[in-house]
């Protein structure tokens, strides 16, 4: 295992040995078992991999094997070990400081950096970009069936062509800028305690490197239902907490209006709970997140991109702790609240895990659109910020400008992208 410990993988509590590959068979020519990383009980779905002749493997290295290619995952895990001790030195300390309210210290943690740009952060927009930035790339391989660069790219576009007026309505409603800032900091936390979990939902990201037409029996020998709970009601609750913007953005982008709720909403803001409200976006506001998730439904284009895995029996069951977890299985029950009888939800482990992934996406798509609306209402005031300049690439001079300003790209980031490029070179 020499190698690994090279390249920044370290195990603990474990014996490991040099163990002799059969490049062709891939089996291991002089072991009895390749070793579970984790001290946890096979479940069922590993019980099957053993006695079928072959050496038994954990779920998660038979994941491994099914991917095109094993390179690929071995290099993930290095460089997830040298994120991880590069998040904990510098990172969540510019998570800290965004959250204690001291943005204008985050430059100097994240060094001013933009990807292996040096990058002055002289406005606080310009500091969040940065802290965005370590963001993007502590998720990007989070998005594997498409490039995360091409989804946001996709966001801004779509974000860039609404009505200007209605957007800085809603930001009104949103408190303004610092109201904004404050929602950019829960749903950074995300990301922070999603860092400390991320060990754990690793056989959760390789399932989705599995080749095409596999239909895996995965289990999940990472971690148990315990280590994820808590990291899945939150992450849950701060997206809930802002689903109402992407769904305000379809007010706007379909129906003209921030406050043009879908028509399937009409009768509950007719019911006494909500009559009396001032208004359409006051009685949504109010919904309670199940019914906000009942009348969730992602045909429309924002709360399509924002693609947020709502699983309100999970988080229910979790939250009210009506649920059971039966380790050797891997399966969550979550059971009615008034009879413990009736099971409402059966989830495997693994599906759990791939939902905490998804809330992720989530939460790096939300965190996109309060930039984008922070951009423009900084720009109201004359602040203004690039994006990361892999964005612009393929960008000519007189293209619209891809931070979605709607400018010409000559005319609004042009000559900031080319001092940092040159620069650089
Ligand atoms: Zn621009």
């Amino acid at each position: 295992m020499e190698p690994f410990k090279n390249r920044g993988l370290y195990i603990i509590n474990a014996a490991t040995e040099d163990c002799d590959l059969d490049s062709n068979t891939r089996f291991v020519k002089n072991a009895d078992y390749l070793a579970e990383i984790s001290g946890e009980l096979p479940c069922d779905n590993v019980k099957e991999y053993i006695g079928d002749g072959n050496i038994p493997l954990s779920p998660f290295l038979k994941a491994a094997d099914n991917v095109d290619d094993i390179r690929q995952v071995v290099s993930r895990l290095s460089d997830f070990s040298r994120d991880m001790l590069n998040w904990k030195m510098r990172k969540s300390t510019a998570f800290q400081l965004l959250n204690d309210g001291s943005i204008e210290y985050i430059a100097t943690a994240l060094s001013n950096k933009m990807g292996s740009y040096l990058y002055e952060c002289d406005n606080d927009l310009k500091t969040l970009q940065c802290l965005q930035e370590a963001v993007l790339e502590g998720t990007k391989h989070l998005f594997i069936e498409t490039n995360q660069d091409q989804v946001i790219s996709g966001l801004i576009s779509e974000l860039a062509s609404i009505n200007k007026e209605q957007l800085h309505q809603l930001a009104e409603e949103m408190d303004g800028i610092d109201g904004i800032i404050l929602a950019y900091r829960k749903i950074v936390e995300v990301f922070s305690n999603f860092m400390d979990i991320y060990p754990n939902l690793l056989p959760a990201e390789t399932y989705h490197l599995y080749k095409d037409g596999e239909n895996p029996k995965l289990g999940i020998a990472t971690c148990s239902f315990s280590d994820i709970k808590t990291f899945y009601q939150d992450a849950y609750e701060s997206i809930m907490a802002l689903i109402y913007i992407p769904v305000c953005l379809d007010n706007i982008k379909i129906r003209g209006d921030y406050q043009n709720f879908p028509a399937s909403l009409n009768y509950t803001f007719q019911q006494k709970n909500y009559r009396y409200m001032e208004n359409d976006f006051k009685r949504y506001k109010s919904l309670d997140n199940g019914m906000k998730l009942s009348k969730f439904i992602d045909d429309e284009p924002f709360r399509g991109m924002v693609a947020m895995p709502a699983n309100s029996v999970l988080r229910n069951g979790i939250g009210h702790n009506n649920i059971r977890y039966d380790g050797v299985n891997q399966k969550i029950s979550a059971f009615d609240r008034k009879n413990h009888n009736v099971v409402k939800l059966e989830i495997k482990l693994i599906d759990m895990a791939i939902e905490c992934l998804g809330l992720v996406k989530s939460a790096v798509m939300m965190s996109e659109i309060l930039l984008f609306i922070l951009r423009f209402e900084f720009g109201t005031n004359n602040i203004h910020s690039i994006i990361h300049p892999r964005f612009y690439k393929n960008s000519d001079r007189n293209d619209k400008c891809p931070c979605g300003s709607n400018k010409k790209f000559k005319k609004c980031c042009l000559n900031e992208i080319q001092e940092i490029l040159s620069e650089k070179g």
